[in-house]
């Protein structure tokens, strides 16, 4: 028999934890599911926070080294990194926006909250406490804060992974400006190291329909409020417009204001790889139909798109980012802490850093979120609250990924002079079974 895709393994494991959830709270076996089931979510939820150093490490630092040719194109390379960031900060802003607005988390009564801190925020306290000893800093503090005074010291705690980040960063500047032959074990290793992360994330997701389950139960059973399932429909709810706003308004409108092309022109052309990206949720995995796509319904020179497609795979995010800012406030929400105008400038930084570091694959987006909770002061553990709508969002955010990378390619394009008309014009030409036609009529 076939075996089920994971992302209905998870959706089954998801309904049955509910289910059980349910059931144990109705038979009063709560202190069973405490003991014997909510500690696999616990191991689930520590193997993501596990991998999220070594991944930073390995795909950060082969992301940027991949950029060697910066110099050679460093026109191209500019501008493309530059559009990256300005639609990743854009799509930031737009999340904590709507999250301000929506509110989801305080749909949760107060004693929900009061509850969901006791259970999952048991380092709160300690955090606050230590957010209290630094009252007294210098307003440079955050910044000296940034640049660790030691690798391993940094790397021990997850709540310093921008410490880590700012490291990793420089030492792939100092790979890409050695000389190539110097660079280029580095180089393999760390995309050996990156290949390895990417395949220890795959098993960890193989657990995910147990975790998930675990995770359900343990919920539905320690805080059985209806409110708490309408503020995940809430926080759901706004991440979905979020991404909307961005895929079907935000980046036809570039396409359109830069380029000229029409709305049809453009959804024509990228939607066989939106589709693909929403069915793998991995944009690394879409990574192949999106330049053909791009470079043959789009009209982008491969140039351009063999340069800022890959690129864009690995840092460019918008979709992960808007989701990893909304998660985040919301999490704060839901254990009623209030975050300051500060801490969500703060939430812009982190998740601009973060989704650049999140590797194009399945999930990694909610891995990363522990670095904008830690450096937020937001308990880590109320990952666990967000876990059980994480695979639909991760879905839909993969495409918004995929959508940015197409629509700065073309801009990129745009502005070298490096967009045509596209080869191919009409979108059946996609299908295989007219290519295979084609073939066969060619060796007819
Ligand atoms: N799955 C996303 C991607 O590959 C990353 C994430 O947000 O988890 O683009």
């Amino acid at each position: 028999m076939k075996k089920l895709a994971l992302h209905w393994q998870i959706l089954i494991g998801m309904g049955a934890g509910v289910l059980f959830g349910v059931l144990a709270a109705s038979l009063n076996w709560n202190q069973f599911v405490s003991d014997w089931i909510k500690p696999f979510g616990t191991i689930f939820i520590n193997l993501l926070k596990l991998i999220a150093i070594p991944l930073i490490v390995a795909s950060l630092i082969k992301g940027i080294a991949d950029l060697q040719d910066i110099s050679k194109l460093s026109k191209m390379g500019t501008r493309t990194i530059g559009i990256y960031l300005m639609t990743t900060t854009i799509a930031i802003i737009l999340g904590l926006i709507l999250v301000n607005i929506i509110q989801p988390g305080k749909w949760i009564e107060p004693s929900t909250q009061t509850e969901l801190m006791e259970a999952y925020g048991g380092d709160a306290s300690s955090r606050i406490a230590q957010a209290e000893a630094q009252k007294g800093r210098g307003p440079l503090q955050p910044l000296v804060d940034i640049v660790p005074d030691n690798i391993f010291g940094a790397a021990t705690n997850n709540g310093n992974m921008l410490q880590v980040i700012f490291f990793v960063i420089f030492f792939g500047i100092g790979i890409i400006l050695i000389p190539a032959d110097k660079a280029k074990p580095l180089r393999e290793f760390f995309d050996g190291l990156n290949e390895v992360v990417l395949k220890m994330i795959d098993i960890i997701m193989l657990g995910a329909p147990f975790g998930v389950f675990a995770l359900l139960a343990a919920l539905v059973v320690e805080s059985p409020s209806a409110d708490l399932f309408m503020a995940l429909i809430g926080y759901g709810l706004c991440v979905l417009i979020g991404l909307g706003l961005l895929i079907f308004g935000f980046y036809p409108l570039l396409v359109k204001t830069f380029t000229g092309k029409n709305y049809r022109f453009f959804f024509n052309g990228i939607s066989p790889a939106q589709l693909v990206a929403f069915s793998t949720s991995s944009s690394a995995a879409t990574l192949p139909v999106t330049m053909e796509r791009v470079e043959e319904h789009l009209g982008v020179d491969e140039e351009v798109g063999s340069f800022v497609l890959p690129i864009g795979a690995t840092i460019n995010m918008d979709g992960t980012s808007l989701y990893q800012a909304v998660a985040a406030v919301f999490i704060a929400q839901a254990f009623g802490m209030e975050l300051t105008l500060g801490t969500q400038l703060g939430i812009i930084l982190t998740a601009l850093l973060a989704s650049i570091g999140s590797a194009a694959v399945p999930g990694a987006g909610m891995v990363m979120l522990v670095i904008v909770l830690g450096q937020a002061g937001i308990p880590e553990a109320g990952l666990a609250l967000i876990f059980a709508v994480d695979r639909p969002l991760d879905m839909c955010r993969t495409v918004a990924n995929v959508t940015s990378d197409a629509t700065v390619s073309m801009l990129v394009a745009k502005s070298m002079d490096k967009l045509h008309d596209p080869h191919v014009k009409d979108w059946d030409d996609f299908y295989p079974k007219n290519r295979l036609q084609q073939t066969t009529e060619v060796e007819k």
